[in-house]
């Protein structure tokens, strides 16, 4: 018998010790340690075919030349947006962790992306929802498929038994936290239980080449519950956030082996599940019939792809003795810094000024591009004057108040054309040599703010 064994974990970085210490030597976190049950089997740890144990040849080194450069075809869903994400499908053999806040619809995005793969057998394994809320759950989607499994079961080893049979070409595991390993004795959920079970997970993904997608819940500050080991430990980590009470989804890469980390998918959730936004665009701007002041475009990239933004903001007398700066969906160091360039430059007095500023559709915006748009929609709200309809803004705002160029404003200016914009504010200095003949749009090349601020509210 394997004699019990403690450790202490820490439950921010996963960080092991043999005794109780106040501060983390790894991450610097405080009061983080807790001492977990642990298990282990003497006779190996093996899990994932523990019993046939095949005695594997030892890897030779090979010259570069003689690697063979085929690539292992990527399983493409029909969900564009998950593709583009993950940088063109599903790469064989790969541990894509799926984070997000409870509720936010992460089990919906995967059970659709199950239901809509045709011709491949997934095995949907869930220790959160039973057989039939899962079921309910499909049919309210109106989907339909004879080679998606499911199974309600959270012990790895049942587990592995069931893939065993079933030899699924793509595996879900809902979620992290509530599976467990007999190998070790600690609760579900818990630093060492995670560890072990992402590692036998890990282990038969990389051995089968069955690629597993893991979802795992966040916690308040954002991080994936359980330690930042998990987020070392996979291929891909996924972000799927959004607020719970806006109908739209954002999907974004923090970690790709195998891509681009920037790329964005959008979603809107809807009664019968997710539908893929493929124009995003046209959610993040308001359609309105009259103009308003403070409101403001600003074309952005995010990853690959050009996004037309609204901003909004508030410029309005402080009552409460000092002044308030809040912004939702932007750096606040930036709109700091914005707000500095406009008092000094262009002689706006808004020491005396409450300044809230909004990204509409709950988004997270950090281009420079948009300074450009943040200040004509400070401005316009400042002085109470709407920002000329159809106009939109791609530009750098220096501390000089000068405009700077920014990257693929081409991109930029072409969206905007797409979109039936009239007109796009741009640094005189961006499009130097560009042809701009093909676009339709009128380009009004600026190089200060005091020249945008002429052209729109003088
Ligand atoms: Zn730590």
């Amino acid at each position: 018998m394997a004699k019990i064994r403690t450790s202490y974990f820490c439950q921010n970085c996963g960080a092991e010790s043999a005794k109780w210490i106040g501060k983390c030597p790894s991450c610097g976190e405080w009061n983080t340690y807790v001492e977990e049950v642990i298990q282990k089997e003497e006779n190996g740890r093996g899990n994932w075919q523990q019993g046939t144990d095949r005695t594997k040849k030892a890897s030779k080194p090979k010259k570069l030349q003689e690697i063979s450069d085929e690539k292992s075809p990527r399983l493409v869903t029909h969900d564009q947006e998950l593709d583009r994400v993950l940088g063109g499908g599903i790469v064989p053999g790969s541990l894509i962790l799926i984070g997000g806040e409870p509720g936010i619809g992460k089990s919906t995005l995967m059970l659709q992306v199950a239901l809509m793969l045709k011709g491949t057998t997934v095995l949907y394994v869930s220790g959160e929802e039973s057989e039939s809320q899962i079921k309910m759950r499909a049919d309210r989607m109106h989907l339909k498929s004879d080679n998606c499994y499911i199974l309600s079961e959270t012990n790895t080893q049942l587990i592995f038994q069931q893939i065993e049979a079933l030899e699924p070409h793509l595996l879900v595991l809902d979620s992290i936290q509530t599976l467990h390993s007999k190998h070790v004795e600690s609760t579900a959920g818990s630093v060492s239980q995670v560890r072990e079970c992402t590692a036998e997970i890990m282990k038969f993904a990389k051995e089968t080449g069955t690629p597993v997608f893991l979802i795992g819940h966040i916690t308040k500050d954002g991080a994936i519950a359980g330690p930042k080991i998990l987020e070392h430990m996979v291929d891909t980590v996924l972000q799927f956030e959004g607020d719970q009470h806006l109908s739209y989804r954002i999907l974004r890469t923090s970690k790709n082996r195998f891509g681009s980390t920037n790329e964005l998918g959008i979603y809107e959730m809807r009664a019968e599940g997710l539908r893929e936004v493929s124009n995003p665009s046209e959610i993040l701007l308001t359609q309105r019939e009259e103009t308003l002041n403070g409101v403001a475009i600003g074309a952005m990239l995010e990853g690959n792809r050009p996004l037309l933004i609204e901003i909004q903001s508030l410029v309005s007398p402080a009552t409460y003795g000092t002044p308030q700066r809040t912004s939702t969906g932007y750096d606040s160091k930036r709109l700091n810094m914005l707000l500095a360039v406009l008092e000094k430059r262009g002689g706006m007095k808004l020491g005396q000024q409450d300044v809230f500023l909004n990204i509409a559709g709950g988004l997270r915006v950090d281009d420079p591009a948009l300074d450009l748009a943040v200040c004509a929609s400070l401005i316009s709200s400042y002085e109470d004057i709407p920002v000329p309809d159809l106009i939109c803004f791609a530009g750098e705002v220096g501390l000089g108040g000068e405009i700077r160029a920014v990257n693929r404003i081409e991109n930029r200016i072409a969206e905007a054309n797409k979109l039936g914009f009239k007109k796009i504010m741009v640094s005189k200095y961006a499009i130097k040599g560009l042809d701009l003949k093909k676009f339709e749009i009128g380009i009004l090349p600026v190089t200060k703010l005091e020249e945008m601020y002429q052209q729109l509210f003088g």
